[in-house]
């Protein structure tokens, strides 16, 4: 139920004084349907104006000039301008209309009346002129004039000053409401309250009202977020208090452990420990597991599906490709063997008798543990006890092929246990926007024995140096990937240019080249990939189609064209497909193009000098981030933002980090909000209103 209080923000933007028939629609694609909306709409500018003379105006600045109307030039042919002009004691100012109507003109700047106009300057044969002046008015409307204006979005049929008035009447309906923030953190901050703040917002008194930085603006940011953080903390909750089946570690989880030919990172020993927490709970587990290709998330997922099995219930790992699901299988269910525990195999290319037997042992609760494709949620799977659920991968993943796949679980255990895993290490503010409702174990430490890439930057004009060296390194064993983008506006074009390479490379180097693309069959990619994988092929030539997670420790070499074109966590995600045995490997990023075109702007270079600096995933998500910068607000939004009206996921980064951490505990300390401050934070949550479904992570 929303508060009374805000009834008025909730009125319809119609109810507004000008807001008719023919205005309301626009106002509702410009803002959205209510007073809210209009209240919540912030200027993206400002005009600041002088007065000023004919003599001392500035060119580029906003100036209002006291004239005389001389005399009027109507345009003796279609399509070129009406003149007015105009002038004070030192000199003329030339008013300039392009498809005005000179009665209406004439109406306004009757010949030999004084009146202010206003607008922006620009010099002409040392005269002003102004294309179409922003205010005309007589002397005693002066006041009319605002000395400075926040300028809002507009659109066709409304225009900034029209939104501006609507903004304003929405002003006046803003109420005094509680406060919502700590006070003692508003305080350090010197915060002012909910509606001083939009005021400032709709009355600024300078350019720096409107600054991120902006006390108000700030304020109004950190309420936006908590509003959001709120609506995800309390989306955990729900699912936390979903009861499960408790599930501890039991003896073949022990002997599972002791079966690893090595032992765990510390940083998998503590996701580990946090998964288990969830798992013997008794509330259904939601949580995320985010490691960079390689720091070894599946032992911790093939030891929490141990747990499920050895208490008596089922897991089911699910990945992406055939082929993954393979190198999952073939790796772990030896080991699971070892520790008593049955493991199948489920993918879409299963003989029809494999699959009967397999179904069955599933059905029975004879295998504990399930390893396959998109194959597992299909109808004619039924698990006897399933309670935990892992999705390697997930971003490949569809939030119903998840829910699928969750959904045979039997709903008298409880609910079944999810584990996510991803091997795109995210900034921690993109984190908390797309899973916000899912509790976060992050690997930050690789597991030893690994190589470092060296990671060299060349341009592309040294292509045969880089293929000589390739030569070499193969002859002495080793196995090399290359990429080519795709990058033209034909995808025929790329892949002829990959075509091109692999039968570049195959002369050059005289031997076998395989080559995979998004546009081959599944089967025949598979089929490539797994030659490579098995050392058949020394070299493939790929678009970026390199199966993620595929482990092929024998590989250490990583060429990639036209680097300048990838994203950086992209780079960071091709790269991490080599240094993953023994060797010593290395990451070539060619960029420029093979014409001889060099050049790379800052910002590029910036950007592939990271990636030659640092191996660590998730520094180079948050310098990504940072280089693409406020400048950027569509790729934000494509990386999975919500659209903010206050807040910018950069420049109030910390804000964001401090919103979570309130939420979290605002709901952990009053679950209820039933304290004067949890009855305030109620009218934070109904003012913004954040239906779940503006997140991305579902
Ligand atoms: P991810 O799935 O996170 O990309 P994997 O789980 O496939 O990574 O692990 C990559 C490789 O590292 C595998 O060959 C695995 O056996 C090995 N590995 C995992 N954990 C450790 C560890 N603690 N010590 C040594 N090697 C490990
Ligand atoms: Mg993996």
């Amino acid at each position: 139920m929303r508060p009374q209080i805000l009834f008025s923000l909730f009125a319809e933007v119609s109810s507004l004084k000008g807001v008719g028939a023919k205005v309301t629609p626009l106002v509702q694609k410009l803002a959205g349907p209510l007073v809210r909306d209009l209240l919540f709409l912030t200027p993206n500018g400002m005009i600041t104006r002088r007065r000023t003379t004919a003599v001392d105006a500035i060119e580029g600045e906003v100036g209002v000039f006291d004239v005389i109307i001389d005399r009027m030039f109507v345009p003796a042919k279609i399509g070129a301008p009406l003149k007015v002009r105009a002038s004070d004691e030192t000199g003329f100012v030339h008013l300039i209309w392009f498809g005005g109507s000179p009665q209406h003109i004439d109406r306004q700047l009757p010949r030999g009346e004084r009146r202010l106009v206003s607008g922006k300057v620009e010099r002409f044969n040392n005269e002003v002129q102004i294309v179409h002046p922003d205010w005309i008015v007589p002397l005693d409307k002066a006041d009319d004039i605002p000395a400075v204006e926040p300028i809002y979005p507009a659109t066709a049929g409304l225009t900034s000053r029209q939104v501006r008035k609507l903004a304003i009447q929405a002003l006046a309906l803003a109420p005094v409401l509680p406060e919502w923030q700590d006070t003692a953190w508003i305080a350090a901050r010197k915060w002012p309250a909910w509606q001083a703040a939009v005021r400032v917002v709709h009355e600024p008194e300078g350019l720096t009202d409107l600054e991120p930085d902006a006390a108000a603006r700030q304020r109004l940011a950190f309420d936006e977020l908590l509003a959001h953080q709120l609506a995800l903390a309390r989306r955990r909750r729900a699912r936390q208090i979903t009861p499960a089946p408790r599930i501890v570690p039991g003896a073949s989880s022990d002997r599972l452990l002791a079966t690893l030919p090595f032992t765990l990172t510390r940083a998998q020993a503590k996701a580990l420990a946090d998964i288990r927490h969830d798992l013997a709970s008794g509330e259904q587990m939601g949580r995320l597991l985010q490691g960079d290709v390689g720091s070894g998330k599946t032992a911790v997922a093939a030891l929490a599906m141990a747990d499920a099995a050895s208490c008596g219930f089922q897991a089911a790992l699910m990945a992406p490709t055939e082929i993954l699901a393979r190198q999952h299988y073939q790796r772990l269910a030896p080991m699971f063997a070892e520790a008593g525990l049955k493991a199948i195999l489920l993918t879409g290319r299963d003989t029809a008798a494999e699959r009967r037997d397999r179904l069955a042992a599933l059905a029975d609760g004879s295998a504990g543990i399930a390893i396959g494709t998109h194959a597992l949620f299909q109808d004619a799977v039924r698990f006897d006890k399933l309670a935990l659920v892992i999705i390697d991968e997930q971003h490949r993943f569809g939030v119903n092929e998840r829910q699928r796949l969750q959904a045979k679980g039997d709903p008298r255990i409880g609910g079944v246990h999810l584990l996510t895993m991803s091997a795109t290490p995210i900034p921690r503010t993109l984190e908390l926007t797309q899973y916000g409702e899912l509790e976060v174990s992050r690997l930050m430490e690789k597991p030893p024995g690994r190589t470092p890439v060296a990671t060299a930057v060349l341009p592309l004009v040294r292509i045969g140096e880089v293929a000589q060296r390739l030569k070499a390194a193969i002859e002495s064993g080793a196995q090399a990937y290359w990429i080519c983008p795709l990058v033209a506006e034909s995808e025929a074009i790329d892949l002829a240019a990959a075509e091109d390479r692999a039968r570049d490379l195959s002369r050059i180097l005289n031997l076998e080249v395989g080559l995979a693309h998004g546009q081959m069959p599944g089967a025949q990619r598979e089929s490539v990939m797994a030659d490579f994988a098995d050392g058949r092929i020394p070299l493939l030539v790929a678009t970026t189609v390199v199966e993620v997670g595929v482990d092929v420790p024998n590989a250490s070499i990583m060429v990639i064209e036209h680097a300048d074109r990838f994203g950086l966590a992209q780079l960071h995600q091709l790269r991490g497909r080599v240094g993953r045995g023994a060797k010593a490997s290395a990451c070539i990023l060619l960029y420029g193009s093979s014409n001889g075109e060099n050049g790379l702007g800052d910002t590029a270079r910036e950007r592939l000098e990271t990636l030659r600096r640092t191996e660590d995933g998730f520094e180079i998500a948050e310098e990504d981030f940072r280089l693409r910068g406020g400048g950027d607000p569509l790729g934000l939004r494509q990386s999975g933002f919500p659209a903010y009206r206050f807040a910018d996921p950069i420049r109030h980064r910390s804000l964001m980090l401090a919103a979570a951490d309130d939420a979290r505990m605002i709901l952990d300390r009053d679950p209820d909000l039933t304290s004067p401050r949890g009855e305030a934070i109620r009218i934070l949550e109904a003012l913004f209103d954040w239906k779940a479904d503006r997140t991305a992570a579902d």
